[in-house]
């Protein structure tokens, strides 16, 4: 196996559009979250001219299929892109829209470029798929999604024992949480601002696990506090 890309190579893969910036007098750069090679930002030679062609596949919340040329630098060039799963059920719902550029920001904060990350990869498409379907609330579908991007990534919060000692937290007890230092604090290690019901941190703690229970409005919203404290701690992999 060759250890490094010399030559230039060809990426296809599946990819969502993360960014879309303006670039010189008509390029535009390009961030893709790709299925096999997880982030990578691309130029769109001429993109601003060439946004048709590219066309529909330059709006996110759609499922692409990306061809990038890339010579092992920072930036590929997109040679094509077209867009093989439609959401367009998610287009028309302002509240899904609004989860689904979230959900797609806090990917861009999270995922350092050019590691291949497939569980955040089936999270975030589920995710936007959850959304175009229109089958669960927008905001209980995003915390829940949110907590396993977390897990996904290698940054799970922890909701059982403190992150400082180790100690477990009794079932159903309340415990303080701080989302940026990872998750529950005992008292004992100092404590945190933010307290954690115990029912809500045990449905927390499956849906890291992989389970889905239901979420009130109110669990989703305080779910989501710590999960955006969380990410925003973790967001060290923009670009
Ligand atoms: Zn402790």
């Amino acid at each position: 196996m060759p250890t490094a890309r010399t030559t230039q190579t060809r990426i296809e893969s599946e990819a969502l559009l993360l960014r879309f910036v303006a670039y010189r007098d008509s390029d535009v750069i390009a961030t893709f979250f790709t299925r096999t090679d997880g982030k990578i930002g691309a130029i769109v030679p001429a993109g601003r001219k060439s946004a048709r062609r590219v066309g529909g596949a330059m709006e996110p919340m759609h499922t692409l299929h990306v061809s990038l040329e890339d010579r092992g630098r920072e930036l590929g060039t997109l040679k094509e892109a077209r867009v093989v799963v439609q959401r367009f059920g998610l287009v028309g719902d302002l509240d899904a829209l609004d989860a689904a550029g979230t959900a797609l920001r806090w990917l861009r904060h999270v995922c350092p470029p050019r590691i291949p990350e497939p569980r955040a990869w089936d999270t975030v498409t589920g995710l936007l798929d959850t959304l175009d379907a229109r089958q669960h609330p927008p905001r209980s579908a995003l915390a829940i999604a949110a907590l396993r991007l977390l897990a996904d990534v290698g940054y799970a919060l922890e909701f059982e024992h403190c992150v400082r000692c180790g100690r477990g937290c009794p079932p159903g007890k309340p415990a303080f949480i701080d989302a940026a230092r990872g998750g529950l604090i005992c008292q004992s290690c100092g404590g945190a601002p933010a307290r954690i019901g115990g029912e809500l941190r045990a449905r927390a703690a499956d849906i890291t696990r992989g389970e889905e229970p239901e979420l009130t409005d109110e669990d989703a919203e305080e779910l989501l506090v710590l999960v955006d404290a969380a990410m925003r701690a973790h967001a060290g992999g923009e670009g």
